[in-house]
C-alpha cells in the first residue's frame, strides 16, 4: 500500500469533515440532534473551522439513555459471555490500531497536538488500554466468604460483580482519544452502556470510536454518543436513567456534578484538576532531571492534569537546574502539529489561550521573575500558540504556584530544609501526583511516603499504564481510573447468602 503522507491525510480528512454534517449515535443509528442544529470544531493551528458536529442537548441524552438502558437489558449485551466481551474489545483496539495514523491526524487537526506525539503516546495507549481491559472480563469476579453464622448452621456465602448500570462519560479537551478510552474500555469489560459526551472542543476522534465500535460489533445501544456543550454533560448527571457518571475536567464542574448527581445517588468518580510538584535533591542527576521536568510541563503544551507546573530545587543546584531547563524550553521546535519537526503545538482554544496569558500577568505582579517566555511566539499570528514559559523566584503564596494553569508555564522555587520542603509541595488543595529526583533511596522513600498524592514518580515523571491505578488524592478527584480499581467503579458487589441445612 502507497504511504499517504501527514498533509495529504489531513487534506483528505479535512475535505471529509466539510462534506458531513454532524451525528450522534443513539441505539445504534447515527442521527442529527433533535433541534437540527450544529455547532463548529475549529483547528486550533489556524482558528479556520474543520467541520460541524451535532448539537446535543439534553432531548438528546435523553434518547440516548433510554437507548442504553434498553441495551443493557438485552440479552444480546446482558448474557453475552465474559470471553466473547473481551474479544470484542480486543477487536475494537485492532480497528484502533488499523487506523491509527488517521486517529494521530484527526486528533492533530482538532485539538492542535503535534501528530506524531498524538501516535506515540494517545493512539497507542488507547490500544493498549483496550487490550488490558479486554482481559479483565475472564478474570473479574466475586469470593466465596468464611462467614460465622451461630453454630450449626450451614450457611454459603458468596459474592458477585454485576454491571453498574447506565454509565455517563464526561470527558475534557486535553487527551480525547486517551480520555474517552479510560472510561469506555473499562466500563464495557464491566459490562456497563455508555453515553459518551466529548469536550466541545475535541469531538472528532471520540465519533471516531464511537464508528469503530459500531464496526467491532458491540450491540446497537451499548455504545451512544452525544456531542455538545456542558449543558448536555449536565442533563446527562442529572438523568435519573443514569446509574453511574465518570468525570475527567476541571475541579469546579466537578463539584457541580457531585451535587447534581444527588438526585438518584449515582455513582460518581472523578478526575479533577493538578498542580503536581517536581522535587528536585541536591544529589539529582540535573541533566535527566531538568529534560524530564521540561517535558512534564511542556508536554502537551502544558495542558495535562499531572502537569509537574511546581519545581522545588534545592538551592544549592538551583541556578543550575533553572538553566537547564530554560535551554530545553528554548529548544522546543513550536508550530503546526502536522509538521513531524515540530516538539509544541498551539493551545486548544482562545479562551484557553487568554487563561494562561492572564496568569503570566498575575505572575510578573505578584513579583515573580519571568525566564523565558510568556506570551505568543515570533512568527505564529494565526492560531493559539503560547510560548513555553519559566518563572523563577517565586513562592508558595503567589496564585501561579497555587492554581491550575493548564498551559505551558512553569514556576520554580528554591527550597532549604527537606522538613519544609514537604509541608510546601504539600501545601495545595490539589493531590494527583508528584516527581522527587534524587540518588540517595531512603531520602525517595521517605518522600514519596509523605507526600500526598495518588502517583509518585520517582526519577521519572508521567509514566502511566492500563495496570496501575490512577487518580486523585484531594481535590484532584475520587476514585482510581486503570487497573482492578477501575473494573470497581463500574461494576456493584452482591453478598449472596444460602442456606444449606
Ligand atoms: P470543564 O468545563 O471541566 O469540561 C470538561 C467536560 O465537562 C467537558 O466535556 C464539558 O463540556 C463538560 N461540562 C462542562 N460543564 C458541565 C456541567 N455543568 N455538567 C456536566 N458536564 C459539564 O473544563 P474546560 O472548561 O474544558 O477547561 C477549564 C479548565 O479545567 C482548564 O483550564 C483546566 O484547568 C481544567 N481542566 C482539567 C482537566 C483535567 O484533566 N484535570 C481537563 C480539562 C480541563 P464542554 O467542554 O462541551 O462545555
Ligand atoms: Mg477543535
Amino acid at each position: 500500500m502507497q504511504e499517504i503522507s501527514t498533509q495529504e491525510r489531513a487534506a483528505r480528512l479535512t475535505a471529509a469533515l466539510a462534506a458531513t454534517p454532524g451525528k450522534l449515535l443513539i441505539g445504534g443509528k447515527w442521527v442529527a440532534a433533535q433541534s437540527g442544529r450544529t455547532f463548529e470544531t475549529i483547528n486550533p493551528a489556524t482558528g479556520a473551522v474543520l467541520g460541524h458536529v451535532a448539537h446535543g442537548e439534553a432531548a438528546d441524552v435523553d434518547l440516548a439513555v433510554k437507548a442504553a438502558r434498553q441495551a443493557l437489558e438485552q440479552p444480546a449485551w446482558r448474557l453475552m459471555s465474559a470471553q466473547d466481551r473481551g474479544n470484542l474489545l480486543l477487536r475494537l483496539a485492532d480497528l484502533i490500531e488499523r487506523d491509527a495514523d488517521e486517529l494521530a491526524v484527526l486528533e492533530c487537526l482538532d485539538n492542535g497536538k503535534p501528530a506524531k506525539l498524538t501516535r506515540a503516546v494517545e493512539v497507542d495507549g488507547s490500544i493498549k488500554t483496550f487490550r488490558y481491559f479486554a482481559g479483565w472480563p475472564t478474570k473479574f469476579g466475586g469470593e466465596t466468604l468464611p462467614v460465622s453464622p451461630r453454630s450449626g448452621a450451614r450457611i454459603l456465602n458468596y459474592t458477585t460483580r454485576e454491571p453498574v448500570g447506565v454509565c455517563g462519560l464526561i470527558i475534557p479537551w486535553n487527551y480525547p482519544l486517551s480520555m474517552a478510552a479510560w472510561k469506555v474500555a473499562p466500563a464495557l469489560a464491566a459490562g456497563c452502556t455508555v453515553v459518551l459526551k466529548p469536550a466541545e472542543q475535541t469531538p472528532l476522534t471520540a465519533l471516531r470510536l464511537a464508528a469503530l465500535a459500531q464496526e467491532a460489533g458491540f450491540p446497537d445501544g451499548v455504545f451512544n454518543i452525544i456531542t455538545g456543550f456542558g449543558d448536555a454533560g449536565a442533563a446527562l448527571v442529572a438523568h435519573p436513567g443514569v446509574d453511574k457518571v465518570a468525570f475527567t475536567g476541571s475541579t469546579e464542574v466537578g463539584k457541580r456534578i457531585v451535587a447534581s448527581a444527588a438526585g438518584n445517588l449515582k455513582k460518581v468518580s472523578l478526575e479533577l484538576g493538578g498542580k503536581s510538584p517536581q522535587i528536585v535533591f541536591p544529589d539529582a542527576d540535573l541533566g535527566p532531571a531538568a529534560q524530564s521536568i521540561a517535558q512534564g510541563i511542556f508536554f502537551n503544551q502544558g495542558q495535562t492534569c499531572t502537569a509537574g507546573s511546581r519545581v522545588y530545587v534545592h538551592r544549592s543546584r538551583y541556578d543550575e537546574l533553572l538553566g537547564l531547563v530554560s535551554d530545553h524550553a528554548k529548544r522546543l521546535r513550536i508550530g503546526d502539529g502536522l509538521d513531524p519537526a515540530t516538539d509544541f503545538g498551539p493551545l486548544v482554544s482562545d479562551e484557553q489561550w487568554q487563561r494562561v496569558n492572564s496568569y503570566i500577568g498575575i505572575g510578573r505582579e505578584e513579583g515573580a521573575r519571568l525566564v523565558t517566555g510568556g506570551g505568543r511566539p515570533a512568527g505564529h499570528d494565526k492560531g493559539y500558540f503560547f510560548e513555553p514559559t519559566i518563572f523563577a523566584d517565586a513562592d508558595g503564596s503567589m496564585r501561579i504556584v497555587r492554581e491550575e494553569i493548564f498551559g505551558p508555564v512553569l514556576s520554580v522555587l528554591p527550597w532549604s530544609e527537606e522538613e519544609d520542603l514537604v509541608r510546601q509541595a504539600n501545601d495545595s488543595e490539589f493531590g494527583l501526583s508528584a516527581g522527587i529526583w534524587t540518588n540517595d533511596i531512603r531520602r525517595a522513600h521517605r518522600t514519596a511516603a509523605a507526600i500526598k498524592a495518588g502517583t509518585v514518580w520517582i526519577n521519572c515523571f508521567n509514566m502511566i499504564d492500563p495496570s496501575t491505578p490512577f487518580g486523585g488524592f484531594k481535590q484532584s478527584g475520587w476514585g482510581r481510573e486503570h487497573g482492578r480499581q477501575a473494573m470497581e467503579l463500574y461494576s456493584e458487589v452482591k453478598s449472596v447468602w444460602v442456606n444449606l441445612s
